[in-house]
């Protein structure tokens, strides 16, 4: 994705209060952030609990900020991330819910998703694919998981 100013980060949020967004803190990663490696931005909030954001690039206009809210019960021990679906299943993932952007969210309506508990999504689809047979296009898989994710995650974008 395309680097992101702390300014625009700020002023992409849909579903949060100013106050929320005055809130936020970066993570402590974010001056070091390899771009050309995320698919989207996501992380905990360093300092307030059962909060997290993504900044989640649309495939025309600016990128939308969701604030996200952790579900307090782990989710069933075999559940698959919704955004890069990866079925080795490296790290924990977490449900977490979005409030909709403006009237529908203030009154009180939310979007679930699964998705990575740390928002390992971009690394885990540039990991290479077992080998399925010889001769197997390992590049080309992997470059269709990360053209997948960055469908589902724009989907996303759109849809709340
Ligand atoms: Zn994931």
């Amino acid at each position: 994705m395309l680097a992101l100013t702390e300014k625009t980060i700020r002023s992409a949020f849909v579903n949060a209060s100013r106050k929320e967004v005055t809130d936020i803190t970066l993570p402590a990663w974010f001056d070091e952030a390899r771009w050309d490696d995320l698919d989207y931005l996501g992380w905990r909030d360093p300092r307030i609990g059962r909060r997290a954001y993504v900044v989640l690039p649309q495939l025309e206009g600016d990128p939308v900020g969701i604030l996200l809210r952790p579900a307090e019960a782990a989710p069933r021990s075999r559940a698959q991330c919704s955004w890069c679906q990866d079925v080795t299943l490296p790290n924990a993932v977490v449900f977490y819910s979005a409030k909709r952007a403006g009237a529908s969210g203030r009154n009180g309506n939310t979007v679930g998703i699964l998705i990575c508990e740390d928002f390992e999504c971009s690394r885990n689809v540039r990991r290479n694919p077992p080998l399925a047979y010889e001769g197997y296009d390992l590049a080309a898989a992997r470059q269709r998981r990360i053209d997948d994710l960055r469908l589902r995650v724009a989907g996303f974008a759109a849809s709340t």
